[in-house]
């Protein structure tokens, strides 16, 4: 007798969606750092480093709405601030101090943001279990490349695109690309807004990963509705990542 076993009976290929920045490498190291340097450069100009830093980080979330996320745009807020700290203190700004700052600011994309823990494990033990990996990042597009580049996990993914915006018709399109089913699809990545909301909207099941956000993204009023778990870490995924 001759087993017939239709595609239905066979295992399904499940497909796992990742987030680069703050997922599977870390930016939150460079951005301290290059705040920390630019604060000390304020504060040795004899301004308030702790005023600075306050107009900074609110300066820095009202320019998403005409710099997006250019990577012009921190460098940019943080010498704002200095400027606005200036005309509140009746003082001048001077223009060297603006440059070192800006300098300063902008080490965050000359230096490479270095692997979470366990970043080519996690993925390694999901490609062990026959699971097909993408990198979805959006983002600076050149920067976007280098952080790939120097991650060293490009071999791990089938797919890898960085986009504007992850919207849900974007991530359908990436999973239709790894060549499974949205309902055997996930998505991990440590932005709500971005990662978790319109993947859940897609149709796919997510993981967030509780990992740093930055103040845009963490206004606390989104609503998240669907299949989805969080993680401190990308260790225990395997155990959670499965098919429908
Ligand atoms: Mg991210």
């Amino acid at each position: 007798m001759i087993a017939v076993v239709g595609s239905e009976a066979l295992p399904s290929v499940v497909g796992v969606v990742f987030d680069g920045d703050d997922t599977l490498w870390s930016t939150e190291f460079l951005y301290d750092e290059a705040r920390n340097a630019a604060r000390r450069i304020v504060a040795n100009a004899g301004m308030d480093g702790a005023a600075w830093e306050g107009l900074e980080r609110r300066i820095d979330v009202q320019n998403v709405a005409t710099m997006g996320f250019s990577t012009k745009r921190f460098p940019r807020s943080c010498v704002q601030a200095y400027e606005q700290l200036c005309v509140e203190r009746s003082a001048f700004p001077e223009p060297a101090v603006s440059l070192e700052i800006q300098a300063a600011a902008r080490s965050v994309f000359e230096r490479d943001a270095p692997l979470v823990a366990n970043a080519r494990k996690a993925l390694t033990d999901l490609r062990d279990k026959g699971r097909r990996l993408a990198l979805l990042t959006k983002g600076d597009h050149e920067m976007q490349v280098r952080r790939i580049e120097t991650s060293g996990l490009q071999d791990l993914f089938e797919v890898i695109e960085i986009v504007p915006e992850k919207s849900p018709a974007v991530i359908r399109s990436v999973v239709e690309r790894l060549g499974v089913g949205v309902r055997n699809a996930w998505m991990v990545g440590n932005s709500v807004p971005s990662d978790l909301i319109p993947a859940l909207e897609a149709g796919l099941r997510a993981v967030w990963i509780d990992a740093h956000v930055w103040e845009y993204e963490r206004d606390g009023s989104h609503t998240v509705e669907g299949p989805w778990t969080a993680l401190s870490t990308l260790t225990d995924l395997g155990s959670v990542i499965h098919g429908e």
